[in-house]
Formats: C-alpha cells, sequence, structure tokens
C-alpha cells in the first residue's frame, strides 16, 4: 500500500468523512510547502502529551506538572449546579457564552436511537460517581444541556432514566434546557443569545 493510500485510510477514521474528502486531504498535504506539513505532524504527536483528559469533568486541557483535575474544576465555579454536555466543543461554546458559572461534565457522545447497550456509549457509571462526589459538595441541580435531536433526545431520556434512583435520593434537581435550541440544534453550533435564552428556560 502507497504512502497515499495508508494515510487516507488513517484520515477515514475522522468523523464524518469518507473515501473521497480522506483523498483530498493526501493531495491536499502533497501540494503544501514542507514547512507546513512538519508543523502538521509535529503538532499531532505533541498532542497526546501536552494534552490530559480532567478526571472530574473528562474535558481535556492542557496538561500542567502531575495534576489530574482542569483549571475549571478546581477554580471557586458554583458548585451547585453540575450541567452535563456531549462534548468537549459543546463545553467550549457554553465556557464563550459566558452565561453559566457552575461546573460540568463531557459526556463522551451520544447514544444512537434504538441502541442496545446504551450504557457503553457514553460516562454513565463515571457520571454517578462524580454525582455522589459532588452532593457533598451541595449540589442541587443537574442541567442536562444534550443536542435538540432525535438523538439527543433519545441520550437524555436515558440519562433521565438512569440518574433519577441517585437524585431523587440525594434531593437534587434534573433540568433540562429550554427549547430556545430550535429543533435539530447541535449545542455547539448555538450561539451566545441562544445558549443563555435556553439556559434561562430550563426546567
Ligand atoms: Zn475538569
Amino acid at each position: 500500500m502507497s504512502n497515499i493510500d495508508s494515510l487516507a485510510q488513517a484520515f477515514m477514521k475522522f468523523p464524518g468523512i469518507g473515501t473521497r474528502q480522506a483523498k483530498r486531504f493526501v493531495y491536499f498535504l502533497l501540494a503544501q510547502d514542507p514547512h507546513y506539513v512538519e508543523t502538521l505532524a509535529r503538532e499531532i504527536s505533541a498532542l497526546k502529551t501536552t494534552i490530559t483528559q480532567c478526571a472530574s469533568c473528562f474535558r481535556f486541557y492542557p496538561r500542567m506538572g502531575t495534576g489530574t483535575i482542569c483549571n475549571v474544576c478546581i477554580d471557586d465555579a458554583d458548585s451547585s449546579t453540575l450541567m452535563v454536555v456531549e462534548k468537549d466543543t459543546d463545553f467550549e461554546s457554553v465556557r464563550r457564552s459566558g452565561s453559566y458559572a457552575g461546573r460540568y461534565f463531557i459526556l463522551g457522545g451520544t447514544i444512537p436511537v434504538l441502541e442496545k447497550d446504551p450504557a457503553s456509549k457514553i460516562r454513565t457509571r463515571e457520571l454517578l460517581e462524580r454525582i455522589e462526589g459532588a452532593s457533598a459538595d451541595g449540589l442541587t441541580e443537574i442541567i442536562l444541556a444534550l443536542s435538540a435531536n432525535p438523538e439527543g433526545d433519545f441520550t437524555r431520556d436515558y440519562v433521565l432514566k438512569v440518574l433519577s434512583p441517585l437524585t431523587s435520593q440525594l434531593g437534587v434537581n434534573i433540568t433540562t434546557l429550554g427549547r430556545g435550541l430550535s429543533t435539530g440544534t447541535e449545542l455547539e453550533y448555538s450561539d451566545g443569545d441562544t445558549l443563555r435564552h435556553a439556559l434561562k428556560n430550563r426546567g
């Protein structure tokens, strides 16, 4: 197999990338100057050593010393609310909007409708553990901030079902974002105003 084919196969693992797009990426790189390609290769190989995953919220952040908890989890954020989002880019959108001052948890994806083993698709066990730990810190509300599409709805229903025994035992409320998010919207594409509105109208 040529380097062209093997690199294209590597690109095909990227979300939403098919054979043709993967090949286009390879030919794009071949047309660039060597400096660009070297820098890109260096950035990719450094990624796993410079970035680490927070043991508390599970988002990726720049590694600092030997700590395992990110700056957002250790700063003096409001620990009475925990916002559950699907992925890192959703976390970034909410952060950027400046409309939320509490804690976060990255679910790690959504559950495809009719999935046979839903628990394996998201961080179910880790979320339960996080809630147990956070209740000692004064947690009173969990905000499910998932996308307004069929997969987001399915995931929200599953998470509600899994969490409710624990949350009712702990006296923690679960809320969901208001329908300020129009149907089909992914959280990461929502602008600041829409997010603020959806947060204000949660229930
Ligand atoms: Zn964190």
